[in-house]
């Protein structure tokens, strides 16, 4: 990849077939019809200034601005322009792929019975436990290059392939490590609840002590993670011990989060009560959990490429959720064993094919929504002046081919607070 390292003092985009700003809202997360006005400006321009945007607009308007006359110009015609993706959900520390699993899978096992067989998370343990801090920062940061080579530009990172003191404090001290050589942004979540780890097979209280008294106060202190994260399900973290957790996440004063309802039904109203940023898979919800989701600004987050992963042929009720007023986001839940994929755009071809949910509100899904489950609404998500220059460039005319085209890259540059990152010269779209 290729990356700016030094900003100029301003940059000029114009000439956008569509430039898709976002613009507008409350400053909540987007519902209903509101998932589907994108702010669309045609021959559209945005103006860069350091980190920041400085102007949007029609390029008729932008040329006029002052700053504009000493920027570099970019000619993106033929082009569509949009805030750059927020992944909001993603597990990149590990080490290796899951190979055994995928065949296992293929040949008829399923998610539970690779995770009774040895296989599943405690698979990618052993890896994470015997590496090196830079190792995995190594790992983290290529995951975090190919997803900039996608159009995404903020992103949060798990830990959650360690599941004792030590391990996960590496896993996020490698995403933290990661993220200082990385331009974008990465908000770091604490999984340390991902699974219960071999040792404590026969004293899950034990191990909910040490995340709690230990693991919890350690991350907090050493400011290496803003969110807790919990897989409140069946064979993982019970809704009753979730709560615990999050409680001591809460106390700690960092933020919450929760995997839920991926595989069963669960009760969130004692969840909700804890006010979490975004309540992720949500393949099963019960129709008065939907009714409490659309009155609160937890986001409910999709993951439809784990559903496609996994061979399922049920996907998260997108349709229902929007309809009933739930504010949905959608991430890739990047990791090696359900969506081995750093691609946002693979993820709204999903979302739009086997979800229908329409181009446009994959779009806010994907951005301003994933940024409001991530709290980085302020900054992040759209196109407006004052907010970080966190912009994708596709090589489109219309942006609903951002969903239509799958199995290849349309993005031609990203901008990450205002750094350039172009494709390679072999394969750039750039005249
Ligand atoms: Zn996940």
């Amino acid at each position: 990849m290729h990356v700016d390292r030094r900003n100029p003092p301003a940059t000029l985009l114009t000439h956008a077939s569509q430039l898709l700003t976002l613009r507008g809202g409350d400053g909540g997360p987007r519902r209903w019809t509101q998932m589907c006005e994108l702010g669309i400006i045609d021959d559209g321009a945005v103006l860069i200034a350091g980190e920041k945007i400085a102007a949007v607009g029609t390029t008729d308007e932008i040329t006029k601005h002052e700053l504009a006359k000493q920027a570099e110009d970019i000619d993106c015609s033929g082009k569509v322009i949009l805030p750059g993706f927020v992944d909001s959900h993603t597990h990149p520390v590990f080490t290796a792929p899951r190979l055994i699993d995928f065949e296992k899978r293929i040949a008829g096992a399923s998610y539970e019975d690779i995770a009774a067989s040895g296989g599943g998370i405690r698979a990618s343990l052993r890896g994470v436990r015997e590496s090196s801090k830079q190792a995995l920062a190594v790992h983290v940061l290529r995951a975090l290059d190919d997803m900039a080579a996608q159009g995404t530009t903020s992103v949060e990172a798990k830990s959650g392939y360690g599941l004792s003191f030590e391990a996960e404090m590496k896993s996020l001290e490698a995403i933290g490590e990661a993220s200082e050589q990385w331009p974008g942004a990465v908000v770091p979540t604490l999984l340390a609840a991902h699974v219960f780890p071999p040792e404590y097979r026969e004293d899950h209280d034990e191990y909910v002590r040490l995340i709690c008294d230990e693991i919890i106060p350690a991350a907090a202190k050493r400011k290496l993670a803003e969110f807790v994260d919990v897989f409140c399900e069946r064979g993982a973290f019970s809704l009753q011990r979730s709560e615990h957790i999050l409680r001591a996440a809460i106390g700690n004063g960092l933020g919450v989060r929760a995997h839920v309802c991926q595989l069963t039904l669960t009760n969130l109203v004692p969840l909700l009560r804890l006010h979490p940023a975004s309540l992720d898979h949500m393949d099963f919800v019960a129709d008065d959990d939907i009714s409490a989701l659309a009155r609160v600004d937890t986001v409910a987050t999709l993951l439809p490429a784990a559903n496609y992963f996994l061979g399922l042929r049920s996907f998260p009720p997108a349709r229902k959720l929007i309809d009933s007023g739930v504010a949905v986001a959608l991430a890739t839940d990047y990791n090696p064993g359900t969506a081995p994929t750093p691609s946002m755009p693979f993820v709204l071809s999903a979302a739009c094919t086997h979800m229908k949910m329409s181009p446009a509100e994959a779009i806010t899904a994907a951005t301003y929504n994933g940024a409001c489950a991530l709290r980085l609404q302020a900054r992040k998500g759209s196109l407006e002046p004052g907010k970080d220059a966190d912009i994708a460039v596709f090589d489109v005319r219309d942006y609903r081919e951002l969903a239509y085209w799958f199995g290849v890259s349309r993005c031609c540059e990203t901008f990450l607070r205002g750094l350039r990152r172009r494709r390679s010269v072999a394969t750039s779209c750039l005249p």
